[in-house]
C-alpha cells in the first residue's frame, strides 16, 4: 500500500511497538510463575512494586524504543519525497497495535467514569462522617456513609480518593476493629493503589482478546493487600487481631459488595480472605529491610543516561533505519 510520509511514520511506530511489546510481553507472562515465586521471598510492598514494574515492561521498552529510537531515526534518515510502499505486515502489525491500545485506553477511561460516577452517587445519597480513625500519615481520609445493605468498604477514585462504608459495616465493627480497617484502606490512599490499578488498565494485553498477565496482576493484588495490612497494624499484635476481626466479621455480613472499578475493596478477593487472617494471627518474621544504595541509584541514573546517549548516536540511528526499512516493506 502507498502511504505518505507521516503515515508511514505512525504505521512504522505502532508496528514497531506491537513487535517490541510482544517479544517483551511474551517473556513477562511465560515468566509469571517464576516472578511470583521470586515476589514471594520479598517483602509485600517490594513484591507489589516488583510485579507491577513487570507488568508495566512491555509497554514501557516497547514506547521507549519507538520514542526513542523508531521516530528520531525516520525523521533524520527517511526523506520526506513522495509516497512509499507499506508492507502487509507492517501494515497488519500496526492494526494490532492500534487493536491493543485502544481496548486497554476504553478499559480505563470506563474504568475512571464508573468510579467517579458511582462516588458521586454515594456523595449524594450517602452522609459525610468524621470517624474517629488513625490516620497514618497527614489528613484524615473523608468518609462517606451510604445505604448501600451489602458490605461495603472501600477506597474509591484515583486522585481525591474518598472512603465509602454501608451501614451493615458501620453496626458490625466495634470501634477498635473499624479503626483497624480504616488504617488499612489509609494504607491503600497513602500507597497511591488505586492509580496503580488505572495504569495497569492502561497497559495493553498482550493481544487483542487474549490479556496474558493475569498471574502477575494477580500476584499485585495479593501483595498489595498484604502490604495494607501490614502498614495498618504497623508490628502491633492488638491491631493484628482488630484487623483480622474486622476482616471476619465484614465476609460474614450478607450480600456481596458491589465491583467498583479503581476501587480498593477492604474484603479484596474472597479467596484470600482466609490467607490475611492467617498472616494477621500468625505474623511470619518479616524479610529484612535493605538499606537504599546510593550507589546503584547513582549506576541506574548512570546507565539510563548511557542509554539515552547510545539511542540517540548517529551510528545506532543509521542501524535502526536499517531494520526499519525492512519492517516497513
Ligand atoms: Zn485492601
Amino acid at each position: 500500500m502507498m502511504t505518505p510520509y507521516l503515515l508511514r511514520l505512525l504505521c512504522l511506530c505502532l508496528a514497531a511497538f506491537f513487535v517490541i511489546h510482544s517479544a517483551v510481553g511474551l517473556v513477562v507472562s511465560l515468566g509469571g510463575a517464576v516472578a511470583m515465586r521470586a515476589a514471594r521471598r520479598m517483602r509485600p510492598r517490594s513484591a507489589g512494586r516488583f510485579l507491577l514494574a513487570l507488568r508495566l515492561l512491555p509497554a514501557a521498552v516497547a514506547l521507549l524504543v519507538v520514542g526513542g529510537l523508531c521516530v528520531p531515526s525516520y525523521l533524520w534518515l527517511e526523506s520526506e519525497g513522495g509516497a512509499e510502499e507499506v508492507g502487509a505486515g507492517c501494515l497488519a502489525a500496526a492494526m494490532l497495535a492500534a487493536a491493543l491500545w485502544t481496548l486497554s485506553t476504553a478499559r480505563g477511561v470506563r474504568a475512571a467514569v464508573r468510579s467517579a460516577r458511582h462516588a458521586r452517587q454515594s456523595e449524594r445519597l450517602g452522609r459525610r462522617s468524621t470517624l474517629p480513625g488513625s490516620p497514618l500519615h497527614g489528613s484524615p481520609l473523608p468518609v462517606w456513609i451510604v445505604d448501600a445493605p451489602g458490605p461495603l468498604l472501600a477506597l474509591v477514585g484515583v486522585f481525591g480518593s474518598r472512603l465509602l462504608i454501608s451501614r451493615p459495616v458501620m453496626s458490625a465493627l466495634s470501634p477498635a476493629q473499624l479503626a483497624a480497617a480504616l488504617r488499612h484502606e489509609e494504607a491503600h490512599r497513602v500507597s497511591r493503589d488505586n492509580l496503580k490499578r488505572l495504569l495497569m488498565l492502561l497497559a495493553p494485553g498482550l493481544l487483542p482478546g487474549f490479556h496474558g498477565f493475569d498471574t502477575i496482576e494477580r500476584g499485585w493484588a495479593r501483595f498489595t493487600e498484604w502490604a495494607a495490612d501490614d502498614d495498618a497494624v504497623a508490628g502491633d499484635a492488638h491491631l493484628s487481631l482488630s484487623l483480622a476481626a474486622a476482616l471476619v466479621r465484614i465476609a460474614r455480613l450478607a450480600g456481596t459488595p458491589p465491583a467498583l472499578p479503581l476501587a480498593a475493596s477492604f474484603l479484596g478477593d474472597s479467596r484470600e480472605i482466609s490467607a490475611r487472617v492467617d498472616r494477621l494471627l500468625s505474623p511470619a518474621p518479616a524479610a529484612p529491610v535493605r538499606p537504599r544504595n546510593g550507589a546503584a541509584v547513582a549506576t541506574g541514573v548512570a546507565l539510563a543516561a548511557g542509554c539515552a546517549a547510545c539511542m540517540l548516536h548517529p551510528a545506532t540511528l543509521a542501524y535502526a533505519h536499517g531494520i526499519i526499512e525492512q519492517l516497513i516493506h
